[in-house]
């Protein structure tokens, strides 16, 4: 492809025009990054035209680190019967979200292993008391894989699953497990993990019942540009899907990077000099990210993985979203040593305006709850808040109800 191929598909993106997967590759395998950020960040303002970066004030809970899928890449779980292996008790939980509510949250993200033997009441049960207990948080609990493992352990399909976890309180499906769509991957990465498909057909279903959904994706691998593309394009063709259907479709996308050290098998391989991706590959994967996904409106940006910098720098790639405060974070933090694991409110309002835009908190749809247009304004909201750190080195004994 020529210099001035080049400049007709990054025209073409930059328009808002849907690039065909051909057409990805070549501007993903040798567009210009700068370009790349430009045209990525023009198709930025056609979707969410404006000065605003919004966040979400949220936090990450882990029921269980109780799991049989042995991910290559996961530093969090431990196996049944493990010294370390924990359930929290509803209390706990509870408690959680007491303190979320204390510093202005509006939603819980949570999630946990594959246990093999929690019954649905467990679940169901949980949802009943967070909601009756925790009203004003949003409950977004599960991911895919979660729900395949439970249709799995409660002898359900997956539609009956949703539909009771629904009636007890669900109200949105969180996107992980997605890591690379491509059963290539995997098949060596999370063999025990649900394929591609699978994953979609959660998603599927989620849209349909009304609740919230949003797509994840994980680079790293040692994956090739065309599974990253056949990752895009499925994603791409559920929402075309979902939204011409019921008009529920994802709410956004998140990337990141696999985080790998000895903590994990991937970190401890003789290939894991092949593992990981960095800032850069990040930046163009982001851009990327927003000039294939053209019906997704919202992409947040990761800096549990990147770091707030890079984080910032990402609001010129394509992303209009710096993510949420994650007043806990466990699953990624405990692959690696060097995520950062919380920030608070005030210090998101600081990197956002440092990089030249506006502040907004938002909730779990996008709805902006409050504006701070003025740097004084960022004064009234709370500093780290007063919450546990990471869990592996603080867990109790196993508690299963
Ligand atoms: S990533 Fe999830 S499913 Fe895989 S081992 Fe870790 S907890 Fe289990």
């Amino acid at each position: 492809m020529s210099k001035m191929d080049d400049d007709y598909l990054l025209d073409k993106a930059a328009s808002g025009a849907r690039l065909v997967p051909e057409e990805g590759l070549v501007l993903y395998a040798q567009a210009d990054l700068l370009d790349l950020g430009l045209a990525a960040d023009a198709v930025r303002q056609l979707r969410v035209p404006g000065n605003l970066v919004t966040y979400l004030v949220d936090r990450n809970v882990n029921y269980t680190n109780v799991c049989t899928t042995n991910c290559q890449f996961c530093g969090f779980y431990r196996p049944p019967g493990h010294a370390e292996a924990y359930v929290r008790t509803y209390e706990e939980i509870g408690q959680k979200l007491a303190e979320l509510a204390s510093v202005g949250g509006t939603r819980v993200l949570m999630q946990g292993g594959h246990h093999p033997d929690l019954p649905l009441t467990w679940y169901t049960g949980l949802l009943r008391y967070l909601r009756k207990n925790h009203p004003t948080i949003e409950l977004d609990c599960f991911s895919p894989s979660e729900i395949d493992n439970f249709a799995t352990v409660f002898k359900m399909t997956i539609p009956e699953v949703l539909v009771e976890l629904k009636a007890a309180g669900l109200a949105g499906v969180p996107g992980g497990g997605g890591e690379i769509l491509d059963d290539e991957i995997r098949r060596r990465v999370s063999p025990l993990k649900q394929s591609a498909q699978g994953w979609i057909d959660v998603e599927r279903e989620a849209q349909r019942l009304g609740l919230a959904t949003s797509a994840t994706m994980v680079i790293g691998f040692g994956e090739t540009l065309e599974h990253r593309m056949n990752h895009f394009m499925r994603l791409r063709d559920l929402q075309d899907y979902s939204l011409a259907e019921h008009g529920n479709g994802f709410t956004a996308f998140i990337a990141w990077t696999v985080q790998h050290s000895e903590l994990t098998s991937l970190g401890r391989s003789k290939r894991k000099e092949e593992y990981g991706a960095t800032a850069t590959e990040y930046l163009r994967h982001m851009a990327m990210s927003r000039l294939m996904l053209d019906n997704f409106k919202h992409l947040q940006a990761s800096w549990v993985t990147q770091g707030p910098k890079i984080g910032q720098v990402s609001l010129k790639f394509g992303i209009d979203d710096f993510g949420s405060t994650m007043l806990e974070e466990n699953v990624v933090s405990n692959a690696a040593h060097d995520t950062y694991d919380k920030m608070g409110e005030r210090e998101i309002h600081h990197y956002i305006r440092d990089a030249g835009y506006i502040p907004a908190k938002r909730d779990t749809s996008y709805n902006i709850l409050q504006v701070f247009e003025n740097a004084a304004d960022s004064e009234s909201v709370p500093t780290l808040p007063a919450v546990a750190p990471r869990q592996t080195q603080d867990v109790i004994p196993l508690l299963v109800n």
